[in-house]
């Protein structure tokens, strides 16, 4: 399953930074790019600036500031905003589950971007300009910044993200009907619950009263606490919750010593002394030794590559 995701260019070792440089981060490149085809974005090349040029700055207000360059003072805010909202629009026919955006840029850094007063002091409250209109666009959409992507739980929550909204695309290109989402919501439920036992209840409520309101109704309503659930991230104690609930799906054809032992690993993986890849590896040889149809399609306990790594971090 090839999953397409928007990028800022320099992250991928073009040479398009103000200086003629770059910022080529290894595992978005390396690792991450074997998995996914990359659409680059350079806000400040693609708007029609040169390499190199002036550095750049946010200035102003937080949450409308002007980008101007720093030594000069020269205004490019309007040309980068008329820039920003076409290549947005441009980007629909792209199908992106995703974008990594350079932080700190005033261009395109996500969050945190310093903001300059008209006196020079900076606060670190700003979004980048052509940031900012790509998440009004896509609000739903998951993003993520480099520098976060370094934190590992940033990292498997965002690819998470990413792989179940592509999921969820190809679902929509099938027909919208009660089916394929309650075959989706089926085959997503545990992974929900590790995320947010309150979103799984609320999200099992809405598919059960599917038929009480219009489908785009249902499937706009079920997106919006998809995607809600997938942000808030997972903690061993929420894990070890959805473990125990896949346990309790076969608990009685389980051996006492093999139960123990299921249990004793949980246990030690809730103090956070192994990681999660431990007690899912047993949990899916058990699935697969007693037969559980209904387990082997949850995507909880296989929803990314293995080659990633993404559990394997205590
Ligand atoms: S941070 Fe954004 S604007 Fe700056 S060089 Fe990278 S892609 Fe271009």
């Amino acid at each position: 399953m090839r999953i397409k995701l928007g990028i800022s260019s320099c992250l991928l070792g073009e040479k398009v930074r103000w200086d003629g440089g770059h910022k080529l981060d290894r595992f978005l490149a390396d690792t991450l790019g074997q998995f996914v085809d990359y659409v680059p974005v350079c806000p400040e090349v693609e708007c029609g600036l040169s390499i190199p040029r002036e550095a750049m700055r946010l200035v102003g207000e937080p949450d409308s500031p002007r980008l101007v360059t720093s030594r000069t003072g020269k205004d490019h805010t309007e040309r980068m905003l008329r820039w920003a909202r076409r290549r947005v629009r441009e980007l629909d026919k792209e199908d992106l589950c995703g974008f990594i955006f350079k932080s700190q840029s005033p261009s395109s850094g996500m969050e945190r971007v310093k903001v300059y007063s008209e006196k020079g002091v900076p606060v670190k409250k700003g979004v980048g300009m052509f940031a900012r209109v790509f998440m009004e666009h896509y609000p739903l959409l998951p993003v993520e910044e480099d520098g976060r992507l370094h934190d590992t739980r940033l990292r498997e929550n965002f690819i998470e993200r990413m792989f179940v909204f592509k999921r969820w695309r190809k679902m929509l290109e099938k027909r919208k009907n009660l089916g394929n989402l309650v075959d989706f919501h089926t085959r997503h439920k545990l992974l929900i619950l590790a995320h947010s036992p309150k979103h799984h209840t609320m999200m099992g409520g809405l598919v059960a009263q599917g038929k009480q309101m219009t489908l785009q109704e249902l499937f706009n309503k079920y997106e919006i606490l998809l995607m809600e659930a997938l942000a808030l991230r997972t903690t061993p104690q929420k894990n070890v919750n959805a473990l125990m609930h896949v346990m309790g799906y076969f608990k009685k054809q389980l051996a006492s010593d093999e139960k123990q032992e299921l249990l004793e690993i949980l246990e030690i993986y809730r103090r956070k002394q192994i990681p999660l890849v431990a007690p899912i590896t047993l949990m899916n040889h058990f699935i697969r030794k007693y037969q559980q149809p209904y387990l082997m399609d949850q995507y909880y306990l296989h929803p990314h590559p293995l080659e990633l790594q993404l559990r394997n971090h205590v």
